[in-house]
């Protein structure tokens, strides 16, 4: 089983942080989370096209989480040689996205089809929704999803991978909250969005200081990953971008929690378990 931060961005634009998005590999399944800006090019750094993807998962609909979705369906679907439909789950709210996504594609999908004889078929998804319980289950690989508090946002989900006798838990944005100690109990690998607040004060913002009400803290990261028992966290996403050479301070604020290993991930940084 193996981990791949694809990107490790937020909206703010970062020339090396593409927008959110992690992969999970297991059993032999290709499993995305999130697709935020650039993902199909980090994807394609990890070694997988988008025909390659056995399921893709929403944490919540956020554009920084789902803004590069529509390149995962339309490469997926010109890359293929036969139809294969992407099969999606995310909160509730995923299918009628699914559907405004697709509908925003129609022109391409029109020049394609009138220039390519062979293609005879659309770009197509199967949805599901998940809101609390088992999201997905499939040869050895089981996920489950819990409710998360990223609010006024919502719904919001975050995921637990359960495959090959390892556990990681993909947070997505939220506070800390019982769904979220759920998905974390015991995981090897524990993946959260993270903001500082210390730095996010210190911009004379009052649309940007509304950030902290949603977000965890590296604080709070090191505190959910203490009380799982977790053994490794990873800290992603971070608001604001981190300067160059402060990467120890943020990893320091979650450990003054939280005792196991604690990474700051850049993109395609990877763990295998
Ligand atoms: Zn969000
Ligand atoms: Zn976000």
């Amino acid at each position: 089983m193996d981990v791949v931060t694809l990107g490790t961005g937020s909206p703010i634009p970062d020339a090396n942080r593409a927008g959110a998005a992690t992969l999970v590999r297991a059993a032999g399944t290709t499993l995305l989370f999130d697709c935020g800006r650039g993902v199909v090019m980090r994807l394609a750094g990890a070694g997988v096209l988008p025909p390659m993807i056995d399921r893709q998962f929403l944490t919540h609909l956020h554009s920084d989480h789902i803004t590069d979705f529509n390149d995962v369906v339309t490469t997926r679907w010109v890359m293929s040689p036969v139809e294969n439909p992407l099969p999606v789950t995310g909160p509730p709210g995923t299918a009628a996205f699914v559907d405004r996504t697709l509908a925003m594609l129609a022109d391409d999908v029109r020049y394609r089809l009138d220039h390519h004889a062979d293609l005879t078929w659309g770009p197509s998804c199967s949805t599901t929704e998940a809101a609390d319980g088992v999201a997905w289950e499939h040869d050895g690989v089981r996920v489950l999803a819990a409710p998360t508090d990223h609010r006024p946002v919502a719904p919001t989900v975050g995921y637990r991978v359960e495959a090959e006798g390892k556990v990681v838990a993909i947070a997505g944005d939220t506070v800390p909250c019982e769904g979220l100690d759920r998905i974390c109990e015991g995981a090897d690998v524990y993946v959260q969005t993270v903001c500082r607040p210390d730095l996010v004060r210190t911009v004379p913002s009052p649309r940007f200081q509304d950030i902290l009400d949603y977000h965890s803290s590296c604080e709070d990261a090191g505190k959910v990953a203490a009380r799982g028992g977790v053994k490794t966290l990873v800290l992603t996403h971070p608001v604001p971008p981190p300067a160059p050479g402060t990467e120890d301070e943020w990893v320091a604020q979650a450990a003054a929690h939280f005792d196991g290993e604690i990474v700051l991930a850049h993109d395609l940084w990877s763990i295998t378990l």
